[in-house]
């Protein structure tokens, strides 16, 4: 019989935020249902603006984007990351240690590829951001997660990690400010990853994508300025920030120990060149962004949108019998955990699609972030804190008397 299948390289890889339970929202769209979708971090979907100068450079631009540009990205966009990063302290950078992506999403796939061969590991966060996971293990790597302790504001485990790492280990993730969690990592923290690193001749890969959305004391540290002699690829972009995911433009700068992965180094250029270059009329967003005045910052205090949705559904979902939730520090997202006792869920990509098909609300079960237990589960803090309050009562209405 003909039958096509695919690659057995898929056989680790999933992302499951646009996974089955999106696919049966999707079907009830289309049967005229209105669904809440709190599956993905898409400000733009819930109102939220690009900074109108960011808007207007792309346009005045469009009409000499039209070649090819420097597989690394254009010379201006990476000038004004450079300086960005050298305005915090990194003195020693290039415009050639920086990359431009569509999106740090395909960034990450590239520093994956690039490093592991059959069997390598890398430590990657348990809850996590997915597709940490699956760029490694579509890599041909192992992804192995280090927990997460709830307990400790989310912080790393380090006991947990030192445990995990082997001969094998090439690198570690950190996602900081943290998706799904709402942390925000502390110096010392940051600095006990470093020690590790150092010790065991490992990659850091600091995804740092939330790094200007913060709140209250919270301070992101860019974990690049605290050493020179290990090798750390940090990665942003303007997607949040800025509120242009639709825009695809992140980029990854490689610091540190650059002269010892000279090898390494070689291998995302020829994938970057393989790409021949990111989307060049979004890549002029990324000096108005990043020089101009930063609207983001009234977004995360107190009277700001993003401030005022996040706190009012951290504290509406603590007032849920048998649900319990800590304080986002930052990012825009939830990770609400549910008491098994009362609960009792053994699947909990079924409890996302049983609150799907009773309350029109599409979360995402936690089990979709590596998380290894199905008692949790992440929810965007991006709807107005009207619409977020009435999301909020309908998962109380939900809960009330559920077990599975
Ligand atoms: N890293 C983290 C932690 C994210 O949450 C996201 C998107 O949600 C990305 C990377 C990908 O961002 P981009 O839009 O730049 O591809």
């Amino acid at each position: 019989m003909y039958s096509i299948v695919r690659s057995n390289k898929l056989d680790n890889v999933c992302y499951d935020i646009r996974g089955p339970v999106l696919k049966q929202a999707n079907k009830l769209e289309e049967e005229g249902q209105r669904i809440l979708k709190l599956n993905i971090g898409n400000p733009a979907s819930f109102g939220f603006e690009a900074p109108e100068e960011v808007l207007m450079d792309v346009i005045k631009n469009l009409p000499k984007s039209q070649g090819y540009c420097d597989s690394k990205g254009l010379f201006s966009a990476r000038k004004a990351v450079m300086q960005h990063y050298q305005g915090k302290g990194l003195l020693s950078l290039d415009t050639d240690d920086i990359y431009i992506g569509n999106g740090v999403s395909e960034l990450i796939v590239m520093a994956m590829q690039s490093l592991l061969n059959n069997g390598d590991e890398i430590l990657v966060p348990a809850p996590d951001y997915p597709l940490w996971t699956a760029a490694a293990n579509l890599s041909g790597g192992k992804a192995v997660h280090y927990i997460c302790d709830e307990q400790s504001n989310w912080f790393p485990d380090i006991d947990d990690i030192k445990s995990k790492i082997t001969s094998r280990t090439k690198g570690i993730v950190l996602i900081n400010p943290n998706n799904p969690t709402g942390a925000v990592y502390s110096k010392e923290l940051l600095e006990q990853i470093v020690e590790l690193a150092r010790q065991h001749n490992l990659i850091v890969f600091s995804d740092e994508i939330y790094s200007k959305i913060v709140y209250d004391d919270a301070v992101h540290i860019p974990l690049a300025t605290l050493a020179d002699d290990i090798l750390i690829v940090t990665f942003d972009g303007l997607s949040k920030a800025y509120r242009v995911c639709g825009f695809r433009v992140g980029w990854m700068m490689i610091s540190g120990a650059k002269k010892q992965a000279r090898d390494y180094i070689s291998g995302i250029e020829i994938l970057a060149s393989m790409r021949l270059c990111a989307n060049v009329p979004m890549q002029h967003a990324i000096q108005t962004s990043l020089g101009g005045y930063q609207s983001i910052n009234e977004l995360t205090v107190p009277g700001g949108r993003l401030y005022d949705q996040t706190q009012t559904a951290w504290k509406l979902l603590n007032d849920i019998p048998g649900i319990s939730c800590n304080k986002p520090q930052g990012a825009l997202y939830l990770f609400p955990k549910l008491d098994q006792k009362r609960f009792n869920i053994k699947d909990d990509q079924r409890f996302a699609m049983d609150l799907l098909i009773e309350e029109k609300i599409l979360i995402v079960q936690g089990t979709g972030f590596n998380w290894h237990k199905p008692d949790h589960f992440r929810i965007v803090c991006l709807p107005r804190v009207d619409e977020m309050k009435t999301a909020i009562n309908k998962i109380a209405h939900f809960l009330d008397g559920y077990s599975q």
